[in-house]
């Protein structure tokens, strides 16, 4: 005879909803889209940072001075913008030929000298950190990565088997590199690209350069596309958008300027 306090027993897809309901944080992204969000942002700040210590111990560290400082006065002008204060921002120069930079979870930077010989002077550099940056404020690695939580989840219930179990070993087991380093998708590539063209605007460089810059990124990925052209093609539709955003962005560059924000970084 049933255990009449024994709750009726729920469909795998009811108990799905109610972990993932459970588990997740609802979200707004900057630019108003709606995400789930299932990681707590700390746990995130924590991957970034193991990431890039990863990175430090397998790349080759930039010693000169003079690319440093350039390199380090763009990035400032770019955090200082940031409504957070609380992340201490860290950027790194890497020795290697490829044109790669990238912004972590956990306020970390790491820009390749190859980077420099695209980003041919500072608003265009700025035009890549302001991406890069936007996909963190975006938080599009905890989205991506509550994406493929929530596949596992779902897979995992439709087979019958113990999700609870999958869910905390996904979660232990995920390398910290393979969880954030992957390509973003097409939605987060446009939003990384607003966010970052308003953030280089406020900064006070010149939101045209974004547009040049990606006419040189399709120009130097020739063949063989290296690392950073394969995960961010610089499509038409992509430099399109930015040439559509270009109205707001010179209104704010242009208030940017008015009040003294004339970086010079060398
Ligand atoms: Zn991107």
């Amino acid at each position: 005879m049933p255990n009449p306090s024994n709750p009726r027993r729920l469909p795998g897809i009811v108990l799905v909803s109610v972990l993932i309901a459970a588990l997740a944080g609802c979200a707004t992204s900057p630019t108003g889209r709606n995400q789930l969000l299932v990681y707590p942002a700390d746990q995130l700040d924590a991957m970034g940072i193991q990431a890039f210590e990863e990175m430090r111990s397998q790349l080759t560290v930039e010693e000169d001075p003079e690319i440093n400082a350039y390199v380090r006065c763009v990035a400032t002008a770019i955090t200082d913008e940031l409504s957070d204060k609380n992340t201490n921002w860290e950027v790194v120069v890497f020795t290697d030929d490829n044109p790669n930079a990238f912004a972590l979870p956990g306020g970390k930077m790491g820009v390749y000298t190859g980077m420099l010989k695209v980003a041919e002077n500072q608003d265009q550099l700025a035009a890549v950190l302001g991406h890069e940056v936007g996909h963190v404020l975006a938080q599009h690695g905890n989205e991506r990565m509550s994406q493929q939580q929530i596949t596992n989840v779902a897979l995992a219930a439709a087979a019958g088997s113990g999700y609870v179990d999958s869910v905390s070993m996904q979660a232990l087991g995920l390398g910290a590199q393979i969880g954030i380093l992957l390509p973003y998708s097409r939605s987060h590539e446009s939003e990384a690209d607003i966010i970052g063209v308003d953030l280089m605007a406020e900064a006070g460089f010149d939101p045209r350069e974004s547009v040049q810059l990606w006419k040189n990124m399709e120009k130097a990925g020739g063949g063989a596309p290296p690392e950073f052209l394969s995960t961010h093609p610089a499509s038409t539709t992509r430099i399109d958008d930015l040439i559509g955003k270009m109205a707001d962005a010179l209104h704010t560059y242009n208030d940017a300027r008015a009040k003294g924000k004339k970086p010079e970084c060398k």
